[in-house]
């Protein structure tokens, strides 16, 4: 049986993207298909773990690093003055595609997207 993952295709080249706004060894980095706000992306495992609970613990550097390089040149490339990163965990959370990603939102201030913890 073949494993049907978008993001598992997307990490093996087997999907293109636009672009990779950042990678390491274990994530990388791409736009959001809808995005939320200007510039909003995601940050994925390359291996296939369904939820952040299934993250190894020594991946953590490498995830943060992805995080907050991808946070940092959305932040350059589109004048914002913040962001949000959000990770859905199973679906009564919102996971839609069961991989684990963790959502970059750009935010600027006064934009009229929601703030997350206020959903
Ligand atoms: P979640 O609800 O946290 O599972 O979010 C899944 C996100 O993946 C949504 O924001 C989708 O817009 C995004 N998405 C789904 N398929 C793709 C794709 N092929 N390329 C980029 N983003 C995608
Ligand atoms: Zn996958």
């Amino acid at each position: 049986m073949t494993h049907d993952c978008i993001f598992c295709k997307i990490a093996k080249g087997e999907v293109p993207v636009e672009r990779r706004i950042c990678e390491n060894d274990s994530f990388f980095s791409i736009p959001d298909a809808n995005p939320a706000t200007e510039g909003h992306s995601l940050v994925i495992s390359k291996e296939h773990f369904e939820t952040s609970l299934d993250l190894p613990s020594k991946l953590g550097s490498e995830l943060l690093d992805c995080i907050n390089e991808t946070a940092s040149k959305l932040m350059k490339e589109h004048g914002a003055d913040g962001f949000n990163v959000v990770n859905n965990n199973f679906e009564s959370a919102g996971q839609v595609v069961k991989h684990t990603h963790f959502h970059i939102i750009p935010r600027k201030k006064g934009d009229k997207t929601p703030v997350p913890h206020l959903l």
